[in-house]
């Protein structure tokens, strides 16, 4: 048995790193996950190396070498390829992504655009009053969850990073700080807040615009409570905790992204977090999903400006959500080849985009044969970040956090195929 110590969890957006992961080396796989959530020893313990073949070619066991030359051809012949996924890998191999992309001209698109697309386009319509999960854990005394459901999507953050713990500013942890959750159904996070208010679906960006106004000394009309479920005294009281708050955290979910309003609710409470510092120090962080969907972001964004739906075939990047971004590239047709890494858009895009993907040449890269890889053209067999493969990965706060594995793995990584992709189409552009 060897045991890793401090490893990385990547199974969620809090990419907590100080797992104590026992392994048994014979038999490659991870026997006891210590501090591990139970979403966390799931991730662990359900790994396995399969016995599969290093790629598929039209559905027949091919070599990586085989492979990786029928992915160049497919990409370097088509003419709008979009490049997709991304939050399930290391950094090192997203921006590889996203050097493939510009030599094909392609539309380099993540995950991002179907979860917390609406907060990327607010934070550049608003800007963001960020800060760490660290400051979160030793400040904040004021704590509000906004569309989301923490106890059950990221179970150690109530743990680790925000409600329960002491830090140095409140020693007491849980007792020195109000909670407030703010949805439209009673989730198991509603157990762990001081106030729940209860909204009416697709009224959130009215409650944030009422609560700004109130932070504003603006008046409200009594009527909001119609509109919303919550009575003006209700926001006036959850304001004036806010005020007397000294450190206050919004941490905001895809229950406010994905309804309507859509990057106007984000906004909203960008803008909310951002008022409130005329009367204390207030910050607004969104709740990320994936592993690395943070790290997609900070490499889409700081290779090319933008963090989604990125257009690269004019030697420029241009960035249109709803234009650029696959779901919607696929589903009008527009895509004649796809490069997905890490991702599964077979399992939950819309059936116009599924049926679409199915017709066009895709090269895939997962550890598991997804539904996407089972309609792929060349599907590769890859090792798993995090457990196989080290590197870096974001966590939601925008730290970068090391990969510390547990054992290897017979396949590659993504980066090393994406790397062995990049050489042969760059070999061929510069040749011709
Ligand atoms: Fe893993 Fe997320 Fe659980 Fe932390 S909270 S152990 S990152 S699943």
């Amino acid at each position: 048995l060897n045991v890793i110590q401090d490893a990385t969890c990547t199974f969620c957006g809090c990419v907590c790193d100080d797992i104590d992961l026992t392994v048994d080396v014979a038999e490659s796989k991870i026997v006891e996950a210590k501090r591990a959530c139970v979403l966390g020893k799931a991730w662990f313990f359900n790994h396995h190396i399969e016995d599969r073949p290093e790629a598929l070619v039209d559905g027949e066991p091919a070599t990586y070498d085989v492979a990786i030359e029928r992915a160049a051809d497919i990409l370097s012949n088509a003419v709008m390829p979009v490049t997709y996924g991304l939050s399930d890998t290391t950094c090192e191999a997203q921006r590889v992504a996203v050097a493939i992309t510009d030599w094909i001209g392609g539309t380099v698109d993540t995950t991002t655009s179907v979860c917390h697309g609406p907060s990327g386009i607010a934070f550049q319509g608003v800007g963001e009053v960020t800060c760490s999960l660290g400051e979160i854990k030793n400040r904040a005394d004021y704590l509000i969850y906004w569309g989301g459901n923490p106890a059950e999507s990221h179970p150690r953050h109530f743990t680790k990073y925000s409600l329960m713990p002491k830090g140095d500013f409140v020693p007491r942890g849980r007792k020195d700080r109000t909670a407030v959750l703010v949805d439209v159904r009673k989730t198991k996070s509603a157990k762990a807040a001081d106030i729940f208010l209860q909204i009416k679906p697709r009224s959130d960006f009215e409650v944030a615009w009422a609560l700004r106004a109130l932070c504003r000394g603006v008046p409200v009309d009594p009527s909001i409570e119609q509109k919303t479920g919550i009575s003006l005294e209700q926001l006036t009281e959850i304001m004036d905790g806010m005020k007397r708050a000294r450190f206050g955290a919004i941490l905001f979910g895809m229950g406010l992204t994905m309804t309507r309003g859509k990057h106007l609710n984000s906004e909203a409470i960008l803008a909310l977090a951002r008022d409130m510092n005329q009367h204390s120090r207030w910050v607004a962080k969104p709740m990320r999903g994936h592993g690395n969907v943070t790290g997609a972001d900070n490499v889409v964004s700081w290779s090319t400006g933008y963090p989604f739906g990125v257009h690269l075939g004019r030697g420029y990047p241009r960035f249109n959500p709803g234009e650029f971004t696959t779901t919607d590239l696929l589903a009008r047709g527009e895509a004649d080849a796809a490069l997905i890494i890490a991702s599964d858009p077979m399992s939950n895009f819309c059936q116009a985009a599924r049926d679409h993907l199915a017709t066009i040449p895709s090269v895939v890269l997962d550890p598991k044969l997804s539904e996407t890889a089972k309609v792929a053209t060349v599907a590769f067999t890859t090792a798993t970040y995090g457990i196989n493969v080290p590197g870096t990965v974001y966590r939601m706060d925008d730290v970068p956090i090391p990969l510390r594995p547990a054992f290897e793995s017979p396949y590659k990584s993504d980066f090393e195929i994406l790397k062995a992709i990049e050489k042969r189409i760059r070999d061929r552009q510069l040749a011709a």
